[in-house]
């Protein structure tokens, strides 16, 4: 039986990620989508959250779970006895960094292959991080985001949506 990991921040999850799952899902006999604890970028939502929006986005796909992970990517690839590391590659940009930290991977645990699937063209455009913005905005989310999290955006910036003390920076 073959795994992978599909990790990142998912702060939140978007289509572009459910994309990139459920293609990984198709091509993997278990896949485990890993919400980092820890990103060194500003969070909107606490690990629970994202873990909790993660799992009911991809509640259709019975051979995908959702688990926060704190440490190394290929450790806990490693420990959790997975065969790769699912990316998505969205444009040029991605490349140089994702490339990069698959050397990195390759010299901690060369047992771990780093898989990287093109991002469907829809959602070529999509960050995370330009999500918030528009959600903060007001703007309308729908169809770039699971229905969860529309509403948990939605309730999230319903208070003081243009004093939300939130990150704007659009490079995730
Ligand atoms: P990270 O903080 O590791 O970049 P993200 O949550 O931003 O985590 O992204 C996780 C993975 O999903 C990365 O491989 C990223 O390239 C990919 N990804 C992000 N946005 C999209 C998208 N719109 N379509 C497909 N893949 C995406």
């Amino acid at each position: 039986m073959k795994g992978a990991l599909y990790p990142g921040s998912f702060d939140p999850i978007t289509s572009g990620h459910v994309d990139i799952a459920r293609r990984g899902a198709a091509l993997f006999d278990r896949l485990v989508v890993g919400v980092y604890d820890t990103p060194s970028k500003n969070l909107l939502f606490d690990t629970t959250t994202r873990v909790a929006l993660a799992r009911e986005a991809l509640a259709p796909f019975s051979n995908v779970e959702v688990q926060p992970y704190q440490g190394l990517t290929v450790e806990f690839a490693h420990n959790l006895g997975v065969a790769a590391i699912l990316r998505g590659l969205r444009a040029v940009s991605d490349f140089e960094i994702e490339m990069q930290m698959a050397h990195q991977h390759r010299a901690i645990r060369p047992d771990v292959e780093v898989v990287c699937l093109f991002t469907s063209p829809n959602f070529s455009f999509l960050s995370a991080s330009l999500i918030k913005e528009v959600a903060r905005l007001g703007g309308d989310v729908a169809g770039l985001v699971p229905d969860n999290v529309a509403k948990a955006l939605r309730a999230r910036f319903a208070d003081a949506p243009q004093n939300d003390n939130v990150p704007r920076f659009l490079n995730t």
